[in-house]
């Protein structure tokens, strides 16, 4: 036998590209185009060096608590991570393990298949309505559990939470996932829904709305008994996962509540101002409630205006995927950076 036969194989997911040009406009992986809170900058530059020797609090005390506080929850119901995709991760290994189907929509975050793939979880992919929401009737089949992201990705739509309760409601018996990577650009989280479902986990991350992508910081919160359980698989892999210069900011992050409001104010302000001047270039787009549009032009094919936008160093993602691959992702950058890109696609579109 050969040792490639031993190999787990994997097709990775593919994250949006990070190029590195001094006058770049980058829109392709919503992040924050404004920087953390003042005092995540005070503490980086007053960090004691000395500290690095040692390693991380394993269970990521004064986060877990600061955000127990922030949301209303217990310390015992927070579970941190680097970045919501290793909580994310680590909840498919920990919950996903029936051996029967799990549910996700076909069009959402394209990690939800990899994980699955690499954990050997099956799954069904439940498609989307043609108005792009939810079906929730796909979710009443019998599965090994259910995630799905609100709002949406890379849709963008949001849907109420009697939607998310119905689906509760029909997976009593399995784990229910609800990723709220983009809840706090004008969605409704459904935390409040736990205190009546012990089954549903909510997944948050400081990569968008608190400008932190670069410190890979997530969380979620769930009942007591679930966190339990992920901590259980957590240190069963690695202990020391979330590093502590992160623990420590990501504090400070959420202490600044103020700040992170002004944030998401000024990018919802621009969200609804370039949908207005998108629509008038020819664009259609599902009504976001994320920072970012998921955005078809009439005419004109999405690939010719993702290869356009990048040799003006614009920067926004383009999938060749069925179904999708007439559709732009554009994250919401800065207003100025919003009119380049506008002004440049009003000439472009023009000639064509
Ligand atoms: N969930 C969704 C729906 C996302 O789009 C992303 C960002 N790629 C993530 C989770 C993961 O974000 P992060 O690991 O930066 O928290």
């Amino acid at each position: 036998m050969k040792w490639e036969d031993n190999v787990r194989k994997v097709v990775p997911y593919v994250a949006g590209e990070q190029p590195n040009k001094a006058n770049m406009i980058k829109l392709n992986t919503n992040e924050c185009p404004y920087p953390p809170a003042p005092g995540v900058r005070k503490l980086a530059e007053e960090m004691d060096y000395d500290k690095l020797r040692l390693y991380p609090d394993t269970d990521s005390t004064i986060l877990v608590k600061e955000l127990a506080d922030y949301y209303g929850v217990k310390p015992s119901q927070v579970f941190v991570g680097v970045g919501s995709d290793d909580v994310l991760a680590t909840a498919f290994v920990t919950f996903f393990d029936s051996g029967r189907p799990i549910l996700f929509p076909d069009i959402t975050y394209s990690f939800y298949d990899v994980w699955a793939d690499l954990y050997r979880i099956p799954y069904i992919k439940c498609a989307l309505k043609d108005d792009w929401h939810l079906d929730v009737e796909a979710f009443k089949q019998p599965n090994g559990g259910v995630i799905f992201p609100n709002p949406n990705a890379p849709t963008g739509l949001f849907e109420e939470l009697s939607t998310v309760e119905e689906i509760l409601e029909a997976n009593r018996d399995v784990v229910v996932i609800v990723d709220e990577a983009y809840v706090d650009f004008g969605g409704e989280s459904c935390l409040p829904l736990l205190e009546k479902y012990d089954n549903l986990l909510v997944v948050q991350t400081f990569s968008k709305s608190r400008s932190m992508a670069g410190l890979r910081i997530g969380f979620c919160i769930g009942s007591e008994k679930m966190i339990k359980y992920l901590n259980d698989v957590k240190f069963s892999i690695n202990s020391y996962t979330m590093n502590m210069p992160s623990q420590v900011m990501a504090v400070e992050a959420v202490r600044d509540d103020a700040y992170f409001k002004s944030v998401t104010a000024k990018i919802i302000a621009t969200r609804e101002r370039v949908k207005k001047e998108m629509e008038e270039l020819g664009f259609t787009f599902p009504d976001s409630k994320t920072n970012f549009i998921f955005a078809s032009h009439k005419t004109v094919p999405a690939k010719e205006i993702f290869e356009a936008l990048r040799e003006q160093d614009i920067y926004v993602r383009f999938w060749n995927k069925e179904r999708i691959n007439n559709c732009l992702r554009i994250t919401i950058g800065t207003d100025e950076e919003m009119d380049t890109m506008l002004g440049f696609l009003r000439t472009y579109l023009k000639d064509r």
